[in-house]
């Protein structure tokens, strides 16, 4: 499938992950990409790792900051003259605690990545698009954006403003022929679930991963590959009249009682 050789698209969080799948797939698809990420190295690298004659380009900022964030949707317009793709993913999960213990500075260090971050890059691509009549958003919320989960006050509370962000900016957004998902994705095997798990169970994480996959209806991680589809799905123009929507992609879990 060729779906997107005449689309540009923006990944944040493109230097691992989600995202760098995210590129991987959509670099097979012929898209022109814009890799977006906290850490030059790992966006040069991810860069390295897409087909020859991939047209990407590199932007190091920090989606916390707005004039950063600003700045790369700027340079992506000044590089290609329009923005068809925007998947707006660069996240971080930050400490588990309980609420009592969790702290404010923590708090807000998640939410000023995972929610501020999500608006920031909404808000200026939006303009974009409007002003073109045309495009698709893909934010990434989570699981933890749906249902609780448990000492993630920070993550839930961001997560769960990306889904509400989602629907209000879609709401008003869907007559300029613009799309706006969000996706909820469970446990997929990145760098992120990594450190989770080694949060939960120590030298022993791999053993937590077992047991967490265990009350999993498919058993199992998710695969970076499998979300990268379903975003490539909703950037494509194959999924034109999904709008607003929220889309578990966690083999079943969210729906498990
Ligand atoms: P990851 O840690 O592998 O990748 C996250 C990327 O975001 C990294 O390259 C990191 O450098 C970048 N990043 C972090 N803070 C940034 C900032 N301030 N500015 C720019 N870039 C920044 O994690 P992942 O699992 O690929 O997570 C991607 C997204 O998916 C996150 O929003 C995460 O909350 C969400 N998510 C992941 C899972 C999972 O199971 N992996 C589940 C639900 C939601």
């Amino acid at each position: 499938m060729k779906r997107f050789a005449d689309k540009v698209v923006v990944i944040t969080g493109a230097g691992s992950g989600l995202g760098l799948a995210t590129a991987q797939r959509l670099a097979d698809e012929q898209a022109t990409l814009v890799l977006v990420d906290l850490r030059e190295d790992w966006l040069e690298a991810a860069r390295n790792s897409l087909p020859v004659g991939t047209n990407a380009t590199i932007f190091r900022a920090d989606v916390s900051q707005l004039a950063e964030v600003e700045a790369y949707v700027d340079a992506a317009v000044a590089a290609h003259g329009r923005i068809d793709g925007f998947f707006n993913n660069a996240g971080i999960e930050g400490r588990q605690n309980l609420t009592e213990q969790f702290g404010a500075e923590e708090f807000h260090r998640v939410i000023s990545v995972n929610l501020d971050g999500v608006f920031y890059g909404m808000a200026s691509v939006l303009k974009v698009m409007r002003a073109q009549g045309s495009g698709a958003i893909v934010n990434t919320a989570s699981v933890g954006g749906i249902r609780g989960v448990g000492n993630q006050s920070g993550y839930a509370a961001s997560k769960h403003g990306v889904v509400g962000l989602t629907r209000n900016s879609a709401v008003e957004y869907g007559c300029y022929g613009i799309q706006i998902n969000a996706i909820a994705p469970g446990a997929i095997m990145t760098a992120m679930v990594e450190g989770s798990l080694r949060q939960i169970g120590g030298e022993d994480w791999e053993e937590a991963g077992r047991q967490f996959v265990s009350v999993n209806p498919m058993k199992r991680f998710g695969k970076p590959e499998e979300v990268a589809a379903l975003v490539a799905f909703l950037l494509s123009g194959e999924a034109a009249f999904i709008n607003g929507a929220t889309i578990p992609i966690d083999g079943g879990q969210s729906y498990k009682y």
